[in-house]
């Protein structure tokens, strides 16, 4: 298993403690299961709990409102996709939607 970065510093230097990991550089120390949490949190899941990844093709699972007149209808495929680190205004994906261009969507409403 890969060591991760320490979540205080961002430095690359951790190390295993036990069951904590340690970071060198500042001192911070973190649990095992903090860290589980911490990489389960960075997950995006579908509607279903499937992972989604970049370049995923999902489809809509219900009409999704875009502005006052345009409408993706439930059911679009959409192609692509990119998973954001940072939310936008609690979207978390970024995809090219026909006709309308770029879209941000919700994770929970597409379905792999
Ligand atoms: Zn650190």
């Amino acid at each position: 298993m890969d060591l991760p970065k320490c979540p205080q510093c961002n430095e690359d230097y951790t190390y295993k403690d036990g069951h904590l990991f340690v970071c060198p550089m500042c001192s911070y120390e973190w649990t095992e299961a903090a860290q589980a949490a911490s990489e389960e949190a960075a997950i995006t899941r579908d509607c279903n709990g499937n992972v989604l990844e970049n370049g995923d093709a999902v489809s809509v699972i219900r009409d999704l409102k875009l502005g006052s007149s345009d409408t993706i209808k439930r059911g679009t495929r959409v192609r692509n996709i990119r998973i954001l680190d940072e939310k936008v205004d609690g979207h978390d994906i970024l995809a090219k939607v026909d006709p309308f261009g770029q879209v941000y969507l919700k994770s929970h409403l597409l379905k792999k």
